[in-house]
């Protein structure tokens, strides 16, 4: 989860190692390390563990040490294996310090090669599994084995899905690196002057002019004038270049000139705009396929449909599975991918799985995407990577063309998410020629969405403020909702507890009386969405419930209603009276109140805690 870049260049390579390393930091942010080779060969490593903002510490370092070579690697850590200390901070040095390394991954078979290395008498300094990796590698060039066969051969001894990069002292002037993931583990950068190699192509972009993507188990030597790929002992392939398109940095909001000081804000305006061109694309383009990356034939002859993701992939997925039973009245099951990896699939040749992975490297959705698979299902993977392992193994990929999304809590790739399988539900439905006048009538509201999403995201009708106030004054939250207003409050909870910090739960409207009616109380905060499939007198029969136990409400409902007004401290009133609609609209006002929540609480909203942007260890 974390990220690895390194460089090799005619000049000192430290500023790129930290540029890099900034643009790496939304993976993992416990802390930061980099190791400069000098050039007497000797290493020379800095390190920033104890504090949330890791890279710009060691920024701070890098300038106060004049630390200075052409060569270097660097690390972003999202611990998994040892506590966030300098120790276990990349780079690690092997015991005869002659290997420094970078990791990311797990180590599965880490207890048996550690007791492997302590039989052999070498020191272990820290709690990590990577440490492991580079004395395995400095036992056997301490066996006179060429850098080469040490390296494919420490490879093969490692299990579960690591890649690595490392500078050797014995092998001086060239970067290392090798991977045991199946596609995007490791991406090699180039331009006239340097070449690069980290984990993830966003941090290569605006450096190289070429990147190119490498294949599991290839081992990587990059030097300042060339690149080899060696797929084994004798064999070694030419990599192919891929020229990197520049693109625009930041999309303006509605008005054009949006400053902040927050990406996650960034990003929830970016929503208008992201999802007027994705509409127009996918709705309303005078095209007779709007889909054409998928083959209708398998799609059309399924029988079942399964959606599957994990977070907010999941709660999209849970809303995306919803739509397709009601609209399509086609069965349509809902599954947390680190469930559905294990599982046995009912007709899995009749089966149409929707994979949900903004990333496209979430590992447990790869995992759910390989059983299906395996079993015959047709897999769709809904994601934003188009070069990302997800999109690779699965039959067919539907890009969220959102611009990628670096706060940590997803946004605008939930809001796509939802019109991505809206408008593949309209496809179905005119193509199988079901529920047309639904259709019609959600085509016509579609014409009026981009206005209302302006308008919930622009604050000046809402009093954003005051209900952040009140959020933060609570002792709890609590979010109901009713069938696609569901997967809505589960996603406003997710945020609130990713971005605010805040001890929220989601509930479906008619559970509150089984069982959390226990928990209000003054203090209490509930929010409730009424959307226009609700029977609104049920829902404010709800509210009364809610009031006499003395919490507080804020409603988020699709018609003004003076009982609604009456029992609620806050109404957010979104005018749109399309079922499939509203939910979309209604995520935004919860979005918004927890970036506010977590600025006003002193939090960074763009460094949750304990969290990283992408989830690939299982
Ligand atoms: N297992 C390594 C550690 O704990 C790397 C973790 C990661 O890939 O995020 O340092």
């Amino acid at each position: 989860m974390c990220g690895i870049f390194g460089c090799v260049g005619n000049n000192n390579v430290s500023s790129f190692l930290i540029d890099g390393l900034k643009r790496l930091e939304y993976r993992g942010y416990d802390s930061a390390g980099l190791c400069i080779q000098k050039s007497d060969s000797s290493f020379e490593i800095l390190k920033s563990s104890n504090s949330n903002y890791p890279v710009a510490v060691l920024e701070k370092l890098v300038n106060s040490s004049k630390i200075s070579g052409n060569l270097g690697i660097g690390h972003t850590r999202w611990a998994t294996h040892g506590v966030v200390n300098n120790e276990n901070t990349h780079p690690h040095l092997s015991y005869t310090k002659s290997v420094s390394l970078v990791h990311n991954g797990i180590v599965e078979n880490y207890d048996d090669l550690k007791k492997f290395l302590i039989r052999n008498n070498v020191p272990i300094q820290s709690q990590t599994d990577s440490e492991i990796i580079a004395h395995l590698i400095d036992l056997k060039l301490n066996c006179k084995l060429d850098i080469e066969k040490a390296l494919l051969s420490t490879l093969k001894m490692l299990e579960g899905i690591n890649s690595v990069a490392l500078m050797s002292k014995t092998f001086p002037d060239k970067i290392y690196a090798f991977s045991s993931d199946s596609s995007g583990g490791l991406i090699i950068g180039e331009n006239k002057y340097n070449k690069f190699i980290s984990s993830d192509s966003y941090a290569l972009e605006s450096f190289s002019d070429f990147i190119n993507f490498t294949d599991k188990d290839e081992l990587i030597v990059i030097s300042r004038n060339s690149v080899k790929i060696i797929n084994d002992l004798n064999s070694s392939r030419i990599p192919k270049k891929i020229n990197v398109s520049k693109k625009p940095k930041v999309q303006k909001d509605l008005n054009g000139n949006f400053e902040t000081n927050f990406i996650l804000e960034k990003e929830i305006f970016e929503q208008n705009t992201i999802l007027s061109n994705l509409i127009n694309k996918r709705i309303f383009q005078n095209v007779e396929d709007k889909f054409p990356e998928i083959n209708k034939h398998k799609l059309l002859n399924s029988r079942k449909f399964i959606f599957s993701g994990m977070g907010s992939s999941y709660n999209a997925a849970h809303y995306g599975s919803l739509l397709f039973e009601e609209i399509l009245n086609i069965e349509s099951k809902l599954e947390f991918s680190s469930e559905l990896k294990n599982k046995k699939i009912i007709d899995p040749k009749e089966t149409t799985l929707f994979a949900i992975t903004q990333s496209g490297e979430t590992a447990d959705t790869i995992e759910a995407i390989k059983n299906c698979k395996n079993q015959g299902v047709n897999v769709i993977v809904i994601v934003e990577e188009a070069n990302s392992k997800a999109a690779k193994i699965s039959d067919s990929y539907l890009l969220l063309e959102t611009g990628k999304e670096i706060s940590v809590a997803a946004t605008k790739t939930f809001s796509s998410t939802l019109i991505i399988c809206l408008s593949l539900c309209i496809q179905i439905a005119n193509l199988l020629n079901i529920n047309s006048k639904e259709i019609v009538k959600l085509l016509k509201a579609f014409e009026t969405l981009n206005e209302n999403i302006s308008k919930v995201l622009a604050c000046c009708d809402y009093n954003y403020q005051d209900v952040s106030e009140y959020i933060l004054n609570s002792k709890n939250v609590f979010l109901i909702g009713k069938n696609l207003t569901y997967p809505i409050v589960r996603e406003g909870s997710l945020k609130f507890q990713e971005i605010s910090k805040i001890n929220s739960h989601a509930f479906v409207e008619g559970e509150l009386k089984h069982g959390p009616n226990a928990l209000l109380e003054r203090k209490s905060l509930v929010f409730s969405l009424i959307g226009p499939d609700d029977n609104i007198k049920k829902s404010i029969n709800t509210l009364r419930e809610i009031n006499s136990r003395h919490a507080d409400i804020i409603t988020i409902s699709f018609c003004a209603n003076d009982e609604i007004a009456e029992l609620s401290k806050y109404n957010f009133l979104i005018e749109s009276d399309n079922p499939y609609l509203f939910p979309i609209l209604a995520v935004l006002p919860l979005q918004k109140l927890s970036f506010l929540s977590a600025v006003k609480s002193g939090l960074d909203p763009d460094r949750p805690k304990n969290l990283a942007k992408t989830v690939t260890v299982e």
